[in-house]
This record gives C-alpha cells, structure tokens and sequence, in this order.
C-alpha cells in the first residue's frame, strides 16, 4: 500500500467508501441500526458471492471433497453432543461505572465507555476494580419451534457450518460411495450472540463461514493437516492476499479435543486477527454424535478389513471475515498526476481498490469518449453483450478521468473506451486499473479477452 494514512483512518476511510460505493450498510439502518448486523449493498453482494464461488470451485471441484448445504436449525441434541450447550461460551463483565458490557478475555482490545476517558482500554478499568465478576454467557442464539415457547421446543441458531457436516457423514459417504480419505464442505449462516460486536465486520452477530471438513485415517491426521494448512494458505495468496499482511498463528493451548490448531491471520488496520482455523479435531465430533444419537458413525475399510472413527481435519473460514480482509488488503491511495484543462499539470490522490479480477465486483466498465457520433450505440452494445458473460457498468456521464476515478473505487480492473478510432478499426481502448495503461483490442475480442483475465 502506498497510503501513509493512520490505522484507525484507514478503517474509518473504509468503512466510509463501503457504504458511499454500496458495499456494506448497517442493517436496518434507517431504524438506527442493530449492533453487530450488516447488509450487502449491489457491489458488497458480488465481492461476496465471488469470494465463496471460488472457495466453493476450490474445495468441491475435487475427486475427494463432497458439497452440502444442511439446515440453520437442528435437533437441539447436536447441540449437547457437540459441547455447546455446555462450553461455548464467554467470560462477561460490566463496568459499575460506565455500564458497559466487556469480554473479560479481551478487555486490552475493547474501549471503555467511561465518558472521562475516552479512548481508554477497559483493562485499565478492570486494573482500578471497577468492575464485576466474570460470569459465562453463553453464545447461541435460542428460539422456538411451534407456537409454545416451552423449553421442550428450544432449538439454536447454529453457531457453526461444521456440526451439519458431522451428523451427515454417513448420509453423505454412502450417497456418494467415497472413500476415506474425503471431506464434506458448506456454506452458510452462523450465528453467535457476541458480547462485544466490533471493527466493523470482523466480528458480527449474524456472518457466514466456509467450512470443510476431512476425514482421514487416524494414522495420515498430520500428513494431511500439513497439506490443508497449505492449501488454505495458498487460496488466500493465489487471490491476491499480499504475503507481508497474512501468517500462521500456531495455538499454544488446545481445545480438550483437538491435537493441533493453527489459525491464518490477516493483519487489518487494527492489528492482527483471524481469518480461518485449521484444526486436527481427532474422533471427538464423530464419537460424541455416536454416543448421543445411539447412530454409529464410522468407517470399514475394505482393503484393510479395519474398522475405526475417522479423524477430522477441519477448514474453518469466515466468508464475511475474509470479505473484510480482502477489502482492506484492496484498499489503496497514491498520488498520480493529473493535467488540467489548461494544459498545467497538478497531482490527486486516486483511492483503488486492487482485487484480484476474479473477486472484483464488477469486471468492467463501458464508456463511450464523448456522447455522439454514435459512441453510445456502440458501447451500449458492448455492454449488452459482455452483460451475459460478467457483470459490467456502463457509464456515459463526465469526463473520462472521473469515470476511471468512480471504477478505480469500486476495484473495476479494466475500463473500455470507445473512441473515434472505434468508428473506424473496431478497436476500443482497454485500460487496467492497476498500473493505469491502455491498450488498443479489437471490440469483438474483448469477451475471450475479459475471460482470460478474470477467471
Ligand atoms: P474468534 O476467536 O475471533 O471469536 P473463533 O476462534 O471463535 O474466532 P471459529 O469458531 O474457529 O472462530 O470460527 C471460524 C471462523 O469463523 C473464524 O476464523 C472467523 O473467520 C469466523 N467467525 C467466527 N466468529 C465470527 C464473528 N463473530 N463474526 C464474523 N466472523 C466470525
């Protein structure tokens, strides 16, 4: 990134051209919004859709990885088997004196809203006894089934993609006649009644993960925990991640049952944070779904003549986190010169964002130079065509420069202009958003043209 903007800008900066370009709104904003809940906008929804269509290509499009897609609601036992009913929750407390409601885990992130002191760390708060003692909350969402609201009906809004995965392993392995090893991957809603929801979509209320889960022979749990790690490492990258703003963060302590846990952290504006776990979960899923259901969940393998729970290694991404990540790994301004109408030159700061063409919202925008000699008709016609293979923009109002300017922000690779040369040799000016050059294409080439560069 060229910019020499300050972190907490950056995010302000960002937060401020999602919602100006129609990336992210608050929900329900006309209202006030409601804390820890966001919207797509038109740009917000494709970046999204991108982004899980190639996880989606990634992780399906193999010999061994199965696709689902289970439901949001589940028989309330899952929910006991998996261990959240009991454990998934948070340490809470609350300021005497400001009221407000922190996690006590985290309170050297989060801000105390003691009026007198802005800007303060809740840590220090806690430091000077003001607050109460820790009490567990616990993070699922509960409602009802049917009209009575007895604790008979309770169910959960699922917290996690991956228990949908586990009590379908033996649909799924049949249906399917796949053998071990081979994961089962979805995508979809989770939800989670966070204590403290901030930095904008790094940690919601309601988001959406990308999950995958592999089941290996307990003897290959590190051969292939090692290949996962890679992989997943190399989809961040292969879209664009730059390599100095993402890492491995190794956890030192474990959950109960997991024998190896590693997270990829992306460094966002305000600190490190992260964005996918890839964790070895050993048999502990699949036995506890076994003992609570009373339903064997296991495998035979038939050259061997062994039978055994499988292990998993799990992939366990945010789509929304990731969404922010690429985001703000897109986000740049540089100065660039620019000439005046009189001839004199002066320098702007152009803000761009650089994804990956194949994430990038919209592919490419369409402009005729100026509105006449029939430049209109013979954009509009190129829109119309290249409209059924990308998603493109067509844009005829101002100059060029600012046309450029307005794709430059919505992170729009390639501009095509059609020009007076257009009326004569059917070629159009490509421009690229990254280093600003043009190039002359012959306008019925563009569509194999945007093809190659965006797939
Ligand atoms: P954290 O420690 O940040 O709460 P976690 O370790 O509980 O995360 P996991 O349960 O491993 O997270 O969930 C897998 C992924 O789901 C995370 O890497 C993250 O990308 C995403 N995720 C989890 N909680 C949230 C949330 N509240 N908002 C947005 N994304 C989330």
């Amino acid at each position: 990134m060229s910019n020499k903007n300050t972190k907490s800008d950056t995010t302000e900066k960002i937060v401020s051209l999602s919602k100006r370009r129609g990336f992210i709104f608050q929900s329900s904003e006309i209202y006030g919004g409601l804390n820890g809940c966001y919207d797509y906008g038109p740009l917000g929804v494709e970046l999204l859709r991108n982004i899980k269509e190639s996880w989606w290509r990634e992780m399906t499009y193999r010999e061994n990885v199965e696709g689902i897609d289970s439901s949001i609601l589940m028989h309330p036992r899952v929910w006991e088997a998996s261990g959240h009913v009991e454990h998934f929750s948070d340490p809470m407390v609350d300021c005497k004196e400001c009221k407000g409601r922190f996690r006590a885990d985290q309170l050297d992130e989060s801000d105390c809203g003691n009026k007198g002191f802005k800007g303060r760390k809740a840590v220090k708060c806690f430091e000077e006894g003001k607050f109460t003692e820790a009490r567990n909350f616990n993070l699922m969402f509960k409602t009802h089934i049917g009209p009575l609201e007895e604790s008979s009906s309770a169910v959960y809004l699922r917290p996690e993609t991956a228990q949908g995965i586990y009590v379908n392993f033996n649909n799924v392995r049949e249906s399917s006649r796949q053998k071990i090893p081979f994961g089962i991957a979805q995508i979809g809603k989770a939800f989670r009644n966070e204590i403290n929801t901030k930095n904008f979509l790094f940690r919601t209320r309601e988001f959406e993960q990308m999950e995958m889960q592999f089941f290996v022979n307990p003897e290959e749990d590190s051969k292939w925990f090692d290949y996962w790690k890679e992989q997943r490492y190399n989809w961040f990258i292969n879209y664009g991640m730059d390599k100095d703003k993402i890492k491995f963060h190794e956890h030192e302590k474990l959950a109960h049952y997991a024998k190896a846990a590693v997270d990829i952290e992306f460094e966002f504006p305000f600190g490190w944070g992260e964005i996918e776990g890839i964790h070895n979960r050993t048999d502990f899923d699949l036995k506890r779904h076994t003992e609570f259901s009373g339903k064997k969940i296991e495998y035979f393998d038939d050259q061997t003549k062994e039978r055994f729970t499988p292990f998993v290694i799990e992939t366990s991404a945010g789509a929304s986190r990731s969404f922010f990540a690429f985001l703000c790994n897109a986000y740049d301004e540089e100065e660039i010169k620019k000439e005046n109408s009189d001839g004199s030159v002066s320098s702007e700061t152009r803000t761009v964002l650089r994804f990956h063409p194949s994430l990038a919202p919209v592919k490419a925008g369409i402009f005729p130079l100026v509105n006449r000699d029939g430049m209109q008709d013979i954009a509009h016609s190129i829109t119309d065509d290249l409209r059924k293979t990308f998603n493109v923009f067509y844009d005829d109002s101002g100059a060029v420069g600012r046309r450029y300017r307005r794709q430059d922000e919505c992170g729009t690779p390639f501009c095509i202009t059609v020009d007076s040369e257009t009326l004569t040799d059917n070629s159009v000016t490509v421009r690229h958003r990254d280093s600003m050059e043009q190039e002359r294409i012959q306008k019925d080439r563009l569509k194999e043209y945007l093809k190659s560069k965006t797939d």
